[in-house]
């Protein structure tokens, strides 16, 4: 039986606001050896500002924008949130039809008669687009086509939250060894990222497949230490918020999401949810963990 700690445990969780669905997860939080986390709306505000607009030789900023913003507000993401924020005309809704999200690239949606592509420079490749590339270590850049054209591109940038540098620093007093970042962003902006919150370990441009290979990676590492092949104690948690996140938050050994950000998916697939999105409250639920396991043993 569960020692009666363990519920004094998820009490104590449920006071700062984290929802601890079971004490096997509290008991594992007390171990945590590795925690992995995605970059946009984690580690990074999430909230999107349009810097530059860049429209293609002989397309208006107004067509670009515009479809954008209608196959936008098909999306919650965090980006799809900006670009909709940016333009301030008023559109009806039904413009955008059979939209489809492709994972870590952006989506595809029909408006009036076009087939508009609003996406990373993945998502021309992959629908042959002829675009030109944007060179910007800083931003994110959201490029538009239609029917197979080049329509422009759309430059937004996000912040890094002042909350994470604290809690990453936390979470090593708190006996985490290793902090890892995913994130299906660029190379550049995934740097520049991971050096100010001196992560450990950083890898960029993954769709959410290779965010679930990345932990499988990093759980056979962990495990390599050990002969029998086990982890022993040393455990994993992945901390993400988006609806692509939901396969490696059940992947890990601890998921953590995001409660009021996150998706609902998301929030399904964790273990742990974190319900007003404080990062903060990641090192307070461990040191509440291990203090559990050590009344408890
Ligand atoms: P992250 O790992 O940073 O949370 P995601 O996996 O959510 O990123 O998305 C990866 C990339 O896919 C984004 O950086 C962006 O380039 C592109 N993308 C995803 N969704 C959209 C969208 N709604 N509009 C435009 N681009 C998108
Ligand atoms: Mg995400």
């Amino acid at each position: 039986s569960v020692p009666l700690s363990f519920f004094g445990g998820i009490g104590a969780a449920s006071n700062i606001g984290v929802l601890v669905k079971g004490s096997n997860y509290l008991e594992q939080m007390a171990h945590l050896d590795t925690v992995v986390s995605d970059k946009t709306g984690t580690l990074t505000e999430g909230v999107f500002h349009v810097t530059r607009v860049v429209p293609a030789e002989g397309v208006l900023e107004e067509t670009m924008l515009r479809n954008a913003a209608i196959v936008e507000s098909l999306s919650t993401h965090p980006i799809a949130k900006s670009i909709q924020a940016a333009y301030t005309e008023v559109l009806e809704p039904g413009l955008a039809r059979d939209a489809r999200n492709i994972s870590g690239q952006g989506l595809i949606a029909k408006v009036g008669d076009s087939t508009v592509y609003v996406g990373n420079k993945r998502l021309m490749e992959e629908n042959g687009i002829d675009y030109r590339e944007i060179q910007d270590g800083e931003s994110t850049v959201v490029y538009v086509a239609a029917d197979g054209k080049f329509q422009g591109a759309i430059l937004i940038s996000d912040e890094i939250k002042d909350s994470a540098v604290k809690a990453i620093r936390e979470m090593k007093q708190e006996g985490v060894r290793h902090v890892v970042m995913l994130t299906g962003d660029r190379k550049g902006i995934a740097e520049a990222v991971a050096e100010k919150l001196s992560v450990d370990e950083f890898r960029a441009e993954l769709l959410p497949a290779d965010k679930v290979q990345a932990v499988e990676e990093l759980l056979a590492r962990m495990s390599g230490d050990k002969k029998d092949g086990s982890n022993g104690k040393k455990k994993l948690a992945f901390i993400g918020d988006g609806i692509n996140d939901a396969p490696v938050l059940s992947r890990a050994d601890v998921g953590i999401a995001m409660g009021s950000m996150g998706s609902d998916a998301a929030i399904e697939a964790a273990d742990v949810v974190i319900m007003d999105d404080d990062i903060g409250k990641i090192p307070r639920t461990i040191r509440i963990a291990r203090q559990t396991v050590g009344i408890a043993y």
